[in-house]
């Protein structure tokens, strides 16, 4: 079973075949935008373009690489996404159960149709960046492209148990080996360790048209109908769930509840749970900065520029919370400051 064909983009498709045809395509490269848009599908239709053996502006779909690519078996295509910490304590086994975890990932994404969001603790931890600079260092098998897929790069999280590991993997995006392409993906490039977002070039994947969409769902076999497409909102992961998307909904709540007074902070803080600061906490405040950045996006665009840096100020307080998240902190504590901190930028 192969991967449901690439809907949509095209304007980026076109700019991304520019960079190739000019030599210039930047071998790191994040990819941003609202979850369930395609980013790491996107990724990946530019991985079966370079590794194409016809080198056409469009993958053909046929030759060998890109069946092998289609398929999720292509040696130099390597896919990282978030897995569960291994529980081996030997940093080998480590690296082998994060090898087992990815490939079982693979299993289910080669199925066809949507893929969900990783587990809300699943993360690219230490053997995950070991094994991807395992898989850097061995030569092409095709002998062309390596492309290296790092989906929901917001879960890289800071290595401080092996500073070497981290440095390592920093190298590597610094001066990334010949003919080696490093897809990061990402809802927003803020929520991606700094030090990692300042080795790669951001691009922005927008939403996609209805039409793209439905088309989609025609050729994934989803049943769907007008109004599903519609919530959709140009987010195919969203497609077939009635439009759901828990953390988003709970961002919104959460938004509303800053405007809502005191008391309404106070309830929302004591609606998260105490515990998981790392998990849903976490997902929380990632929701929350994609959500205060569309809104700061929005009204730059509209020209409502008050508006457009209060949710950008607010996309900071975000990003700093979620930073000393990492830490241990009571996520009832620091969702109530938060909400105070973002209550003060509404009335400023
Ligand atoms: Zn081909």
């Amino acid at each position: 079973m192969s991967m449901t064909p690439l809907f949509g983009h095209q304007e980026l498709r076109d700019r991304l075949n520019s960079a190739i045809a000019t030599d210039r395509l930047p071998q790191v490269l994040l990819l941003t935008g609202p979850s369930g848009v395609g980013k790491q599908r996107l990724a990946l239709w530019l991985a079966q373009r370079l590794l194409c053996e016809r080198g056409l502006p469009e993958p053909c779909g046929e030759c060998g690489a890109c069946r092998r690519t289609l398929d999720l078996v292509h040696p130099d295509l390597h896919w990282f996404v978030p897995v569960p910490r291994p529980k081996a304590g030997d940093a080998d086994k480590q690296v082998e159960e994060v090898a087992e975890s990815l490939e079982a990932a693979l299993a289910d994404r080669r199925a066809g149709g949507q893929w969900g969001s990783p587990d809300g603790m699943a993360s690219h931890g230490i053997a995950s960046a070991r094994l991807l600079q395992r898989r850097a260092g061995l030569t092409a098998a095709e002998g062309g492209w390596r492309v290296f897929v790092v989906g929901h790069a917001e879960r890289l999280v800071p290595q401080e148990s092996s500073p070497e590991a981290a440095n390592a993997l920093l190298k590597l995006l610094e001066e990334p080996p010949a003919r080696a392409l490093f897809l990061l993906t990402a809802p927003e490039a803020g929520l991606v360790l700094t030090t990692i977002r300042s080795r790669a070039v951001p691009v922005r994947v927008g939403r996609l048209a209805d039409a793209d969409v439905r088309a989609w769902a025609a050729a994934a076999g989803v049943a769907t109908d007008e109004l599903a497409i519609r919530a959709a909102g140009g987010a195919i992961g969203r497609l077939g769930r009635g439009g759901a998307d828990p953390q988003g909904g709970a961002a919104r709540r959460v938004l509303e509840a800053v405007d809502g007074g005191p008391a309404a902070r106070a309830r929302a803080a004591l609606g998260q749970g105490v515990s998981q600061a790392r998990g849903d906490f976490t997902a929380l405040l990632d929701a929350l900065a994609v959500e205060l950045a569309e809104q700061a996006r929005s009204a730059s665009a509209g020209g409502r520029w008050p508006a457009a840096g209060r949710a950008a100020a607010g996309v900071e307080l975000v990003l700093e919370t979620r930073e000393r998240a990492q830490g241990n902190v009571n996520p009832q504590l620091a969702l109530a400051v938060l909400m105070d901190d973002l209550a003060a930028l509404e009335a400023a």
